[in-house]
């Protein structure tokens, strides 16, 4: 299957006097797991309609491998979206569901059939064929309908929060399913997720949108690493920030105390450390910044423990995996010491 990518250049859309994109740019390769990711009302479902071809942008550019698309209606486009409702034809049966769009191409029987049978096959959903939409279960339906979209190969597929309507572990599961079907099958997808564990399972690089903006675009665990501000810190993931309030070179002083960086701290930016790397433990690590903190919460979470500390008065988390038979982990009330490798303190642009 031949591999296109994508190329948005300056694309602005207001509703009324709202403004929902405000100027986006994004390089889409071909083959890439993209994912737009951000909170209820940042754009990105509009962005999906732009490239879609269901909405006009109001000035910028589109285009889908080396075609500008921009004017063109959405039916020439060699895309098809994925919605969070399935849209099936619920008294159609699951093969006449998948090969409705093959009809509509006016693709002859026996080669829909065929199509039909090896998409079927490909989606592990063959021994469906002949049951109604109707009568599957959630999972199934987002099956059909991935395979429904999948079966007049597009160049690329979208997908508007396909899994959202799906208990957790299905939709993990899905997750799972949806990354290998992408992987084997090479087609560009580009998903809208407000959900940061499914961007970051999914992606191979992602772009956090705010406010009709992409704030910044990167891999997962370069995003989750090395955010530039506190949003997509935020975003991403649970983060504990500091702020610098005087710097000697390296050495900072925050709100919990001295601390030494990787690089130069700037006086008013923002320091953040994920609750994973703060270590609770009782002898002081080498070359690790350290303070003197107290629990205050615990709470059991099955694969680790989550930590609320109280630290010269600040309050900060801290997440510590279970060793099953390690040592035995702080209880409230305890006092702990607190650590953190200067590699793990980011330094993020102020906002
Ligand atoms: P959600 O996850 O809730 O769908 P989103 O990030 O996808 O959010 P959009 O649906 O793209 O956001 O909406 C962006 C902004 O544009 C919002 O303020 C929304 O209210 C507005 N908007 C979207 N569609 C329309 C429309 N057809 N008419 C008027 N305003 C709209």
């Amino acid at each position: 299957m031949q591999r296109v990518g994508l190329e948005i250049v300056g694309i602005t859309k207001s509703y009324g006097d709202q403004p929902a994109l405000r100027g986006v740019d994004l390089d889409v390769q071909a083959g890439e797991f993209f994912t737009l990711l951000g909170p209820s009302g940042c754009g990105k479902t509009t962005l999906l309609r732009i490239v879609a071809g269901l909405e006009q942008p109001d000035s910028g550019h589109i285009n889908i491998g080396d075609r500008e698309v921009t004017h063109e209606p959405a039916h020439t486009r060699r895309v098809n979206t994925v919605f969070q409702s399935y849209a099936l034809f619920p008294h159609l049966n699951v093969a006449d569901n998948v090969g409705f769009g093959l009809r509509m191409l006016r693709v002859n029987k026996a080669e829909r059939q065929r199509r039909v049978a090896e998409m079927l096959e490909f989606m592990h959903i063959a021994a469906l064929a002949e049951r109604r939409a109707e009568q599957l279960s959630g999972g199934q339906q987002q099956r059909v309908a991935l395979a429904r979209a999948l079966v007049n190969e597009p160049d690329i597929l979208l997908l508007d929060e396909p899994l959202s309507a799906l208990d957790a572990k299905l939709r993990g599961d899905l997750q799972l399913e949806l990354k290998r079907t992408q992987r084997r099958l090479g087609t560009t997808f580009i998903l809208v997720t407000h959900d940061q564990h499914e961007a970051l399972t999914l992606s191979d690089r992602i772009a956090v949108m705010h406010e009709g903006r992409v704030e910044q675009i990167g891999a997962p665990a370069e995003l989750y690493e090395t955010p530039r501000t506190p949003y997509v810190a935020d975003f991403l993931g649970l983060s504990n920030c500091l702020k610098v309030l005087s710097a000697d070179g390296r050495k900072v002083e925050t709100p919990v105390g001295s601390l030494l960086l990787t690089s130069e701290g700037a006086v008013g930016a923002q320091l953040m450390i994920r609750p994973e790397r703060l270590k609770l433990e009782p002898e002081p690590r080498p070359e690790y910044n350290h303070f003197d903190a107290t629990v205050r919460e615990r709470i059991y979470l099955g694969s680790s423990i989550r930590y609320t500390l109280d630290i010269a008065g600040q309050s900060m988390s801290a997440i510590v995996a279970h060793e099953g038979h390690g040592r035995p982990l702080p209880e409230e009330g305890e006092r702990v010491l607190a650590q953190v490798h200067p590699s793990d303190v980011v330094q993020l642009a102020a906002e």
